[in-house]
């Protein structure tokens, strides 16, 4: 059931001894290797050696993506660039590509916490496991794809896109994990609509969908169309890239495997930490990695933490689903609303369907957000005035009752937004 049961089942207090040593271990070669980091600590008249608990940790600075980018090409780097193996670099959604390394040890311990994350999620051996994820310097393929080897499963390293191709061999290969976002997951499943191929016709059980938001509307969504567990892995480019943390089948939150990244919750405004339980920026350390380690680095993401037992009988911390992006975050008529909350109270509705973009325009020099979405195949707007305004009158009073805020909604026709082969573009912004 587990793929380290001492690991996943350790108590707490055995974990705050494991992270404490790793942690002080980190921050003294992160200091003697890296100048930047020797830059920042010394400046602030730390000495390394006084940061001994866990708590000690709020002492130290915290790193940015603007610090990676600074330091571009390789001036986080820890290691002789020989002792490097290995490059990826981030996806690029906000920015220039930032690069981040990987020793033959990184490689290791990251394809352990993908084995045990997938292991988590109940890839087995026997699985065969269809990578959908580009195979790009992006990691999400990569991650996957080390952790579903050392499984020892069959792996399919299909990358995304060729979205016909890719039903074929779901159905040929006979497919038991497909691994891709949950954006490209809908694809896939409006294609085999489009070929006449149902979950019948696949022999998928799995499906483990990170790099975006997944609300729990469009998980079943999945799950329903594709006849899967669908699950959520979460990770980002400059700890290594996915492997960070999993939700467990109990579906109550991600495992964050807490022996390889020290996790913490702060306010982004304050940067005060916040306390369990409420929510905040997720901030993560390394504890274990050689080519790139990162202290304290402000993810951007926002969730919350909780510790306590999980159904699945592990102790690993769990965090919330992310809610988004602190860039992602729209800030409307003084209300914070996150793309993924609109989402998931849209597609409530059956007669939404999971495709959909938000505008943000300016009228009269006040924000405007405006929803289009396609409602589901079935639905036809054309000539039909009354059921279109009812539609949207539910949805935006539902959304004025849950978030408070008046937005804009139109039916748009079938196939007008467009599909996702990785992150769904979800919002264009024309102010
Ligand atoms: P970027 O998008 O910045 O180029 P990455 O490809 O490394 O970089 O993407 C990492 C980001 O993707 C995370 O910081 C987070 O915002 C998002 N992400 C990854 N997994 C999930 C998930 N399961 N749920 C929500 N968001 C996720
Ligand atoms: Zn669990």
């Amino acid at each position: 059931m587990y793929w380290n049961e001492r690991i996943e089942t350790l108590s707490s207090g055995e974990m705050i001894d494991l992270q404490s040593a790793a942690l002080r271990k980190t921050i003294r070669y992160t200091y003697d290797r890296v100048p930047f980091y020797r830059q920042r600590i010394d400046s602030l008249h730390i000495n390394p050696d006084e940061i001994n608990t866990l708590d000690d940790i709020v002492r130290l600075p915290f790193t940015v993506k603007a610090d990676l980018r600074d330091q571009y090409p390789y001036g986080l780097c820890a290691v002789p660039l020989s002792d490097i193996q290995r490059l990826h670099a981030s996806s690029g959604t906000t920015g220039q590509p930032t690069p981040v390394f990987n020793t033959r040890i990184d490689l290791d311990n990251w394809s352990g916490c993908m084995a045990r994350n997938l292991y988590m999620a109940g890839v087995r051996k026997e699985d065969i496991c269809q990578i959908a994820f580009k195979y790009t310097l992006f990691t999400g393929a990569f991650g996957h794809h080390l952790g579903a080897d050392t499984i020892g499963a069959m792996v399919i390293p299909a990358s995304s896109g060729q979205t016909e191709r890719q039903v074929l061999m779901m159905r040929d290969f006979k497919t038991t994990v497909l691994h891709c976002t949950p954006s490209y997951a809908i694809t896939i499943t409006e294609k085999m609509d489009q070929m006449g191929i149902s979950r019948e016709d696949l022999c998928l059980r799995v499906g483990v969908h990170g790099a975006e938001p997944m609300s729990d509307s469009l998980r079943s969504e999945i799950e329903e169309k594709l006849g899967t567990l669908a699950l959520g892995d979460y990770g980002l480019t400059e700890l290594g890239g996915p492997g960070v943390s999993i939700e467990c089948p109990a579906k109550a939150g991600y495992h964050i495997n807490e022996d390889y990244f020290f996790p913490e919750v702060v306010n982004p405004e304050t940067l005060e930490p916040v306390p369990e339980g409420e929510t905040g920026e997720l901030v993560l350390t390394t504890l274990k990695k050689h080519a790139m380690p990162l202290i304290r680095y402000r993810t951007r993401d926002i969730t919350r933490l909780h510790r306590g037992p999980c159904a699945c009988g592990r102790t690993l911390i769990r965090h919330a689903p992310i809610l988004g992006r602190t860039d992602d975050m729209l800030i409307f008529g003084g209300v914070n609303v996150f793309p993924s909350q609109l989402e998931s109270l849209l597609l409530e509705f059956e007669e939404a369907s999971s495709h959909y973009l938000i505008r943000l325009t300016t009228e009269h020099r006040r924000d405007r957000i405006t929803v289009e979405i396609e409602p589901v195949p079935g639905f036809s707007i054309s000539g039909n005035p009354d059921q279109n305004a009812a539609l949207i009158g539910k949805m935006t009073a539902r959304i004025k009752d849950l978030i408070g805020i008046t937005i804009g909604i139109k039916l748009v026709e079938p196939n007008t937004i467009p599909r996702s082969e990785g992150k769904a573009k979800r919002v264009v912004d024309e102010r």
